[in-house]
Parts: structure tokens; sequence; C-alpha cells
């Protein structure tokens, strides 16, 4: 137990009871399913609107870590990377979630979390159409160093699936074999 659970006892983001970050009680049984970007996602995004709130804007960054510990990949992981985030944003923030995630992963899994990949600053993607938004998104990444590892893709949620596959079309140009993508959760496109 660290210090600063022993002065202030942790308590459910959700409903405010003592002992986790993310109690039993708030977080349903986790069960993986794909997303028509092909990527693996444990938890419709309602299931865990308020929990995913507190790791992206509350700096509870340890719900992450009670989130993967739930989890059992649907395939084992090797390796993985975490969808990086624009520097500005993390500074902002104090952390990327998507590196994060991949770090609580890589150490609950037993895989090796490599950082591949840069995210730059864009602009706002507000009104663009499908489209668009995904070509303005395949632009943002770089990878920043290579692997001949077979490695998994890390997020936080999955909507249109752009940004994941943005980072796999940067890792496969650079010859990387991208072995499958994973978020924690996702939300299906009606
Ligand atoms: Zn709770």
């Amino acid at each position: 137990m660290d210090l600063l659970h022993w002065l202030a006892p942790v308590s459910c983001v959700v409903c405010g009871r003592e002992g986790s970050l993310v109690c039993g009680a708030c977080l349903p049984q986790p069960k993986w399913r794909t997303h028509e970007s092909g990527t693996w996602y444990a938890w419709e995004f309602e299931e865990v609107r308020q929990v995913l709130h507190a790791l992206k804007y509350q700096g509870l960054k340890g719900v992450s870590r009670e989130l993967v510990e739930r989890l059992l990949p649907p395939q084992p992981i090797e390796a993985c990377a975490g969808i990086p985030t624009p520097m500005l944003r993390r500074w902002a923030r104090g952390y990327a979630q998507g590196e994060v995630i991949a770090a609580d992963g890589a150490a609950a899994w037993g895989s090796e979390r490599l950082t591949l990949l840069r995210a730059h600053r864009r602009g706002s993607s507000v009104g663009l159409s499908r489209a668009k938004r995904a070509e303005e998104v395949s632009g943002r990444f770089t990878v920043c160093r290579h692997t001949t590892r077979p490695v998994w893709l890390i997020d936080d949620v999955v909507t249109t699936g752009a940004t994941l596959r943005a980072c796999e079309a940067a890792l496969r140009a650079a010859g990387v074999q991208v072995v499958g993508k994973l978020a924690l959760a996702g939300v299906r496109s009606r």
C-alpha cells in the first residue's frame, strides 16, 4: 500500500465507496468485442463513461491500472505501443492516457511496452466529414523508433477508429508489424 493510499483512502470515481478507484459494483464485466475498425474493445463506452472521464480529465491515472488488471487480452500480446498525445495536450494533462494504458497493460499482461510513435498538434476536426477527418488524422503521427517485434496498438476509446488506423498505417509503412489494435472502450456506429 503506498503512502498516499494510507493517508487518504481511495474511493470509487463513480459511487464514492472507499476501497478502490473503481469498485466492482461500478464496473461491468469486460467482454471482448470487435469494432468495425478491427479494434478489440472490452467495454461499451456508455458502461465506463464516468470511469474513463476520470482517467482522461481528472488526472486519475491509477484508474488505468484498475481497468487493465481486470482484463485478459483477447490474444497474447508480446509487445504493445500506446497511441501518443500531442506534446501540448500532454503537458496540460500531465500524461497521455493511451501511453499510460499501454504501460499498465504491459505490466499486467507480461508484454513489452514500446514507444514507437510521436503525435503532432492538429487543428480542430469539428465540422469535418468522416472522410476529411480520417485524412486529417493520417498526417499526425510519425514513427520515432523501429522494432521487429509484432506490435499491438493500445488506446483508451475507439470511436471511428481513424486514429488507431492512422497509427497502424504509419507503422506498417515503416515496416513494423502491427498484429492487433485494442481499446478499453468502444463506441458503436449505427
Ligand atoms: Zn463504485
